[in-house]
């Protein structure tokens, strides 16, 4: 989608019409690049908290899983994690740029964490029980750059307890 900065602008803020391919950050003329990049990047952390608003609500109900909290944060090298010892999970804010299954794979991912640390055999068939063609959405991701919980670990490759979601 095109990116157009406008200046001056009086309230930083980002200006999105879903009419219109195009998105339009609003901010100070005096401020750097790396300003105007950060109301950018905090407004697509509260595109996809907007999301799993809904979504985390939702995989609970259909796992019976339940986390503590989550929070959006701006990662590196995974597209989530779990910290089984709280129940707290991390999402990607660069999920933005997925479609809403992409989401809910991270989701069911992290989720199944809270009962199965390891990317082993059971944890696999744990997610593909609640959400079926799993795999797909897992290569999807992965084409994107980060990991899932980012550990980069295969399947049967040992992890990390607590990492978030790595395919
Ligand atoms: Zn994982």
């Amino acid at each position: 989608m095109p990116l157009r900065f406008v200046s001056p602008g009086h309230l930083p803020r980002v200006v999105w019409n879903r009419e219109v391919p195009e998105v339009v950050v609003r901010v100070p003329e005096a401020w750097s690049p790396a300003q105007r990049l950060r109301v950018l990047e905090a407004w697509e952390a509260e595109l996809v908290s907007e999301t799993l608003e809904s979504a985390v609500p939702e995989w609970e109900a259909k796992t019976g899983l339940t986390a503590s909290g989550w929070t959006v944060k701006r990662l590196k090298s995974r597209w989530g994690s779990c910290r089984p010892d709280t129940g707290s999970l991390v999402f990607n804010a660069r999920l933005v740029a997925f479609p809403r299954e992409c989401l809910d794979y991270v989701v069911v991912h992290e989720l199944a964490h809270l009962v199965e640390p390891s990317h082993n055999a059971r944890f696999h068939a744990l997610v593909e029980g609640w959400l079926p063609g799993s795999a797909h959405l897992r290569k999807r991701l992965r084409g994107g750059s980060p990991s899932p919980d980012g550990s980069g670990a295969s399947p049967g490759s040992p992890s990390r307890p607590g990492e978030g979601m790595a395919p």
